[in-house]
């Protein structure tokens, strides 16, 4: 509909000033043909997969999109080590890998040699250069065809440039295949331990741009995408969402990366490129307002939160530094991606993830003897079941996920989130089960602890969980990363959680200040790392 609007830009997080390289849906079209056409020329059909580990560039979207049109595309997170990504590759079976050729400053080459090494199912390596894009020299004057070079690994090494400009035939040479086959293999976050794959078909993907197109965003909007594209929050509502409605996405790079300074010029991006619509996390809205807004952000007109609890202490002050009161969110991998969300021009309530998404149904449900599960009455809270569209079928190929029981009555995806559902039809999580503090038979939401904690002003990222006490089961205890320069100390944290927290069995036992909290690549607090320093803290 628009071949010569912009679809994607890629910008450098570090300099906002930077020369970014754009290409428009015309473009973007002819790049995810030729390579699609790379895949198929290499031996990808329709059950083959595609991996590819990259961080965010602007080759990125266009390996999923072809990886997806010609196979089965998997992405892999880069902050993997090299031993787990090896076991994704060999798992999934993945005949050819898109990587990065080695880069300043970056261990993936690395990584993806050794985890190769572990993977003979691989037959070729797919090597993008970036230094094309930060040297600022245009794509079409990198050299054509270069030799493929032999490795001391199994895998052929070919540079991706090269093959991508042997395939511009801009049409594609096979026939894609039908809406119901198993398009992408994506990972949850690993919140909870090793990441789990999911399948998604065509299908969930497509839906799940549908809706950002139809309730959130037009082709005038322009959204920029903080978030790492091997996870579902920046590959649906933000890619699929921006190719299903015309929406220009901006892709700053590295995103997904640990580490200071990648939100130092964030404001001025949203200057620069005039952002009509944020779609991040609420680690990132943290930092974000770490840093004062030292640029005029009045063309942002919505945000959403979604993949963690948003503390209502960080929606008040994001509405207070842009005036734009952020709408939460709720997805999971498992269901492709959304399930619901507050309305961008609706009744937005606070604290709550909002209305399920057309098509989506919620049930909250609780177990009722072996295998059977009976509806909870509407308010009280069970566990988040749902079916809409998206939900995926079961994945086969690893032991955790064949072992999972993953479904109430057949139909309603078991999601391990606890919840309620209100008088008007809003859904509250509450919890999750997995990360429930046990307290002498009494439970408690580690977000509340969280939400208290983060209400003072030193707080940036709290982490609650349970240590293990001989006596009550587990004890409530936090962890703490301070904003730069507060000075806060554990007992003062320790006075103010009491004046916050008014259930007394939730009020933590012990609170430690930490440099940095673990976190994920998409920015959630990473627990099991928590839980280990509380056990061998309690333990020693
Ligand atoms: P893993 O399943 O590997 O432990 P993960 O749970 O982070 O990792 P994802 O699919 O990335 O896997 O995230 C989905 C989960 O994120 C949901 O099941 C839910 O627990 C949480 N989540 C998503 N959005 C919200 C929200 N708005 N509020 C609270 N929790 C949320």
């Amino acid at each position: 509909k628009f071949p010569d609007r912009p679809a994607i830009s890629f910008q450098l997080f570090s300099d906002p000033n930077a020369r970014a390289v754009t290409l428009n849906w015309t473009e973007l079209h002819e790049r995810v043909t030729e390579t699609a056409n790379v895949f198929h020329s290499l031996g990808i059909g329709p059950k083959d997969v595609v991996a590819y580990l990259l961080p965010n560039s602007i080759e990125t979207p266009i390996v999923l999109l072809a990886g997806a049109t010609a196979g089965i595309v998997s992405p892999i997170n880069p902050l993997l080590d090299a031993d787990q990504i090896g076991g994704i590759l060999r798992d999934s079976g993945a005949k050819v890998l898109v990587t990065l050729k080695s880069f300043p400053k970056s261990d993936v080459a690395q990584k993806a040699a050794a985890a190769v090494a572990l993977a003979p199912n691989v037959q070729t390596v797919l090597e993008i250069d970036l230094r094309h894009y930060l040297t600022g020299v245009k794509r079409l004057l990198v050299p054509l065809l270069r030799p493929k070079v032999p490795t001391r690994h199994h895998a052929n090494i070919v540079d991706f440039e090269a093959a991508a400009s042997a395939q511009r035939h801009n049409r594609l040479l096979f026939e894609e295949g039908t809406e119901d086959r198993v398009a992408a293999h994506f990972h949850t976050g690993g919140t909870t331990g090793l990441p789990k794959v999911a399948q998604h078909k065509f299908s969930g993907m497509i839906y799940n741009g549908w809706l950002g197109a139809e309730l959130l965003f037009t082709e005038t909007d322009v959204l920029i995408c903080p978030l790492p594209l091997f996870h579902v929050f920046a590959a649906y509502p933000i890619l699929m969402s921006c190719l299903s409605s015309g929406a220009h996405m901006v892709l700053p790079t590295p995103a997904g990366y640990r580490g200071d300074g990648v939100f130092d010029n964030f404001w001025k991006l949203i200057e620069r490129w005039q952002v009509t619509f944020l779609i991040t996390v609420p680690t990132a809205i943290s930092a974000l307002l770490q840093r004062p807004v030292n640029a005029d952000v009045s063309s942002l007109r919505t945000a959403i939160s979604g993949s963690a609890p948003l503390p209502i202490e960080l929606y008040n002050r994001f509405k207070a530094a842009t005036g734009v009161e952020i709408a939460e969110g709720y997805g999971l991998t498992e269901a492709t991606c959304l399930v619901s969300c507050n309305p961008v021009d609706g009744l937005k309530k606070v604290g709550s993830v909002g209305l399920p998404l057309p098509y989506t149904e919620v049930r909250i449900l609780r177990p009722d003897g072996p295998g059977r599960f009976v509806e909870c009455p509407q308010g009280e809270v069970g566990e988040i079941c749902i079916s809409n569209p998206g939900v995926f079928e079961g994945s086969t190929y690893t032991e955790i996920d064949k072992n999972r029981d993953l479904f109430a009555d057949g139909r309603f995806l078991r999601t391990g989130d606890l919840g309620r559902v209100d008088e008007d039809g809003y859904l509250w999580i509450t919890g999750r089960a997995k990360d429930l503090i046990i307290r002498g038979g009494h439970n408690i939401d580690p977000a509340e602890i969280e939400e208290a904690l983060l209400a003072h002003p030193g707080v940036a990222f709290a982490g609650a969980i349970g240590q293990p006490d001989a006596f009550a089961g587990e004890l409530p205890c936090a962890y703490v990363e301070l904003v730069k320069g507060a000075t806060a100390t554990v007992e003062e944290l320790t006075e103010f959680a009491r004046g916050h927290i008014h259930e007394r069995a939730a009020i933590p036992k012990y609170i430690e200040i930490l440099p940095e909290l673990p976190k994920t690549a998409v920015g959630k607090i990473f627990k099991p790392d928590l839980r280990k320093m509380a056990i061998k803290r309690v333990y020693s």
